[in-house]
Parts: C-alpha cells; sequence; structure tokens
C-alpha cells in the first residue's frame, strides 16, 4: 500500500490544486480512520458530516455489495430498486409529500431552486449572508462568500443576500416577484452559527405573505445531525422544500429534495443519469435504518460535548458542534490531528466537530482532552 509521501507525490504532480491537505486516510471503522502511514484518529470531521453511521457500517456495507450482486444501475428510465422505499422513508421522517434524488448536496439546491421557479412562474431567490449551499453554477449563485463566488459571477440567477437572521431586512425585499427564500437552520461551514427560532418563523411568514417557497437546506443539519431527523424539527415551523445530502447514504454519493404536497416536478422538468441510483438507494435505506436506532442519543451525546468544552462557549446542537477560536484556528486543528482526533476549521476560525453518530462516550471523552489541552494554552 502506498505511504503518505507517495500520496503527496502523486497529488502534487498529476491533480489540480484546489484543495490543501496533509493527512492520506485509508481505511475507517465506527469512529476510527487510520492514515497510510498506520497512525489512527478519532474522527470528528467524519467526511464533513457524512459518515454519521460510522465508517463502513456493517448495515450499509452489507447493503451496497448486496444490491452490487444485482444491479448497479439501470437508469430512471424503469423503476429502481429502492428507490421508493427511501422516499417513502424521507416523506415519513421528514413530514412532507414527496421526494426527488440527486447526487450530491449541490445538486439538490439546483433542484429545489428549479422547483420554485417551475411552480411559482417567478425568478427571484433571497439568501442569507455566509450561506452555503454548494458550488455548481445555479447552487454557488445563492452562496454568499465572495471569495468563492465572485470569480464566477455573472451566474444565471437573481438574488439579494440578506444579513442572516434580520427578519427586517427580509422583509424589505421579498416582493410578489420573489420564487423563494432558501436558509440553512443553522449553517455549518459558516462555522455552526444557530439563529433564534424567531429568525425561521420570520421567513415562514414572509412566505406565507408573498408565496414565496421556503427552502431549508438542510445537507449538513438532516438525517439525525443535531438529534432530530431535520434542524428544522427544533421549531414549529414547516419549510415547502428541504434538501438533504450529506448524511443521508453514509458516504456513498447521494442528496434529496423532499417538498410539501402541490410542490412536484411534473414531466420532463427534472432528471438525472445516475440520482437515485440501485447502489445509492440501498446505502440510504441501510443508513436511515442505522440512524433510526441512534438517533434517541444524540442529543445526549452532544450535551456531553458541550460539558466537557463548556468554557471554550461551544454551540452545540446534537453532534454539530461549533467553537470560536480565531486566527489560530488551524494550529489547533494540526495539534489534534498530532494528538489523534480529527476535527477542521469552518469560515473565520471556527473549529467544527461532526462526529459520527456512532460515537462512543470513551471517545467523546477522549476527543474533549485532547481539545482542552490544545484550546486551554491559547484561549484561557
Ligand atoms: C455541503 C453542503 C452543500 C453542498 O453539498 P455538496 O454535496 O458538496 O454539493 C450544500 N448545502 C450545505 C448546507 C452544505 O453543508
Amino acid at each position: 500500500m502506498e505511504t503518505t509521501s507517495q500520496f503527496k507525490a502523486l497529488d502534487e504532480r498529476y491533480y489540480m490544486p484546489a484543495f490543501s491537505r496533509e493527512i492520506a486516510i485509508v481505511k475507517g471503522e465506527g469512529s476510527k480512520v487510520w492514515d497510510a502511514d498506520g497512525k489512527e484518529y478519532i474522527d470528528c470531521v467524519a467526511g464533513i458530516a457524512v459518515c454519521s453511521t460510522g465508517h463502513c457500517h456493517p448495515a450499509v456495507v452489507k447493503a451496497i455489495c448486496d444490491q452490487a450482486h444485482q444491479l448497479i444501475h439501470c437508469s430512471n428510465l424503469y423503476y429502481v430498486p429502492h428507490q421508493g422505499e427511501i422516499a417513502k422513508k424521507l416523506v415519513e421522517v421528514t413530514g412532507m409529500h414527496k421526494a426527488f434524488f440527486s447526487n450530491s448536496g449541490a445538486e439538490a439546491t439546483d433542484g429545489a431552486l428549479k422547483l420554485a421557479r417551475v411552480r411559482t412562474g417567478k425568478k427571484k431567490f433571497v439568501a442569507f449572508t455566509h450561506g452555503f449551499h454548494g458550488r455548481t453554477v445555479g447552487s454557488l449563485a445563492v452562496t454568499h462568500k465572495p471569495a468563492i463566488r465572485e470569480p464566477f459571477e455573472p451566474l444565471g440567477m437573481v438574488k439579494t443576500f440578506v444579513e442572516y437572521g434580520d427578519v427586517e431586512g427580509l422583509k424589505k425585499v421579498v416582493d410578489n416577484d420573489t420564487a423563494g427564500i432558501i436558509v440553512e437552520p443553522i449553517q455549518g461551514e459558516a462555522g455552526v452559527i444557530i439563529p433564534p427560532d424567531s429568525f425561521l418563523e420570520g421567513i415562514r411568514e414572509v412566505c406565507d405573505k408573498t408565496g414565496a417557497v421556503m427552502i431549508v437546506d438542510e445537507v449538513q443539519t438532516g438525517m439525525g445531525r443535531t438529534g432530530k431527523w431535520l434542524a428544522m424539527q427544533h421549531t414549529k415551523v414547516q419549510p415547502d422544500i428541504v434538501t438533504l445530502a450529506k448524511g443521508i447514504a453514509s458516504g456513498f454519493p447521494m442528496g434529496a429534495l423532499v417538498a410539501r404536497e402541490g410542490l412536484e416536478f411534473k414531466k420532463s422538468e427534472h432528471g438525472s443519469t445516475f440520482a437515485g441510483g440501485p447502489l445509492a438507494c440501498a446505502a440510504a435505506l441501510a443508513t436511515t435504518g442505522v440512524i433510526e436506532k441512534i438517533l434517541p442519543d444524540v442529543s445526549r451525546k452532544g450535551e456531553r460535548f458541550a460539558r466537557g468544552l463548556m468554557k471554550y462557549h461551544p454551540r452545540v446542537r446534537g453532534l454539530m458542534i461549533g467553537i470560536t477560536v480565531g486566527d489560530k484556528c488551524p494550529d489547533i486543528q494540526k495539534k489534534c490531528a498530532e494528538q489523534g482526533i480529527l476535527v477542521n476549521c469552518a469560515a473565520d476560525g471556527n473549529l467544527r466537530l461532526v462526529p459520527p453518530l456512532t460515537i462512543t462516550d470513551a471517545e467523546i471523552d477522549r476527543v474533549v482532552r485532547v481539545i482542552d489541552g490544545a484550546l486551554g494554552p491559547v484561549m484561557l
């Protein structure tokens, strides 16, 4: 097997340098991963909130392998094995009406924007500062961060950004020509920013008043991450469209949108060669089965993190944890990795932890000790 330096040599010569990275992960089991040189880590990145059932959960591995032996791909020209079953499951756990699949979070955003446009006949969107919705041309248009969006403007979408949390500002820009408002219920890439419930309630009211579609991006917060299937389920607000991806299939690429009654694509309005294929649907179905069992424990585990890291004022909702660290964040990330803990820095110097939902109490305690050791000298 290759060593880390062999990975590095090939990467530097042949792969476009869009990422900065130093570790080569070659194996995973539960909350643990191993690098190419045999070093063990507890993984609080989990593929960026993707490997929610832990790495290589036996039920997920079995579902993918069994399906691979039967049929890997067939096209949406035909009924697809497991597609209806996972659609039913997602509709049930989200309280929505119908589902549609994609291959990623960005494509789920694109689908939601298209659905809002085609059913309202309107063109304008409103999104929020520091929001992240993906990097395709459509989803990037409603992603705020100027550094990643502006080099590619004009992106073919009429949109306005409003300060995250500012309902009054929102009221000023939404009108009868607004197709939709897209929002993360907790901002993930921005560093785990949790708004007051009144913000999401305010968006709902504005949508009800103007006919704009309320699109809630739960790509990162969904599928049990915050202790409920959706972060929105911590509030009383029912969105019109919810997008999902990251944690949906334990690392098999998949995205989805689920929408309320009356909001659906009609013949030929949307589609995809790969989306909702047999392997993805089998992986997602196995994943939801595992999440169902571990979901009751997620909030308690989050509280264990919150107690352990209290002196650093963490923002915690289930197993989505952010700590404002500042400029030193990359140093902290590196120090934790040296001590066998993977964490990462989201925007603006915010340390982010999104471990597998299966993480054990003993693993949480070990992570807390290492982070405390790394943060203490810098922040206290
Ligand atoms: C990661 C993310 C996306 C984009 O998902 P991809 O699968 O990378 O395209 C969209 N929205 C949110 C909130 C995300 O965290």
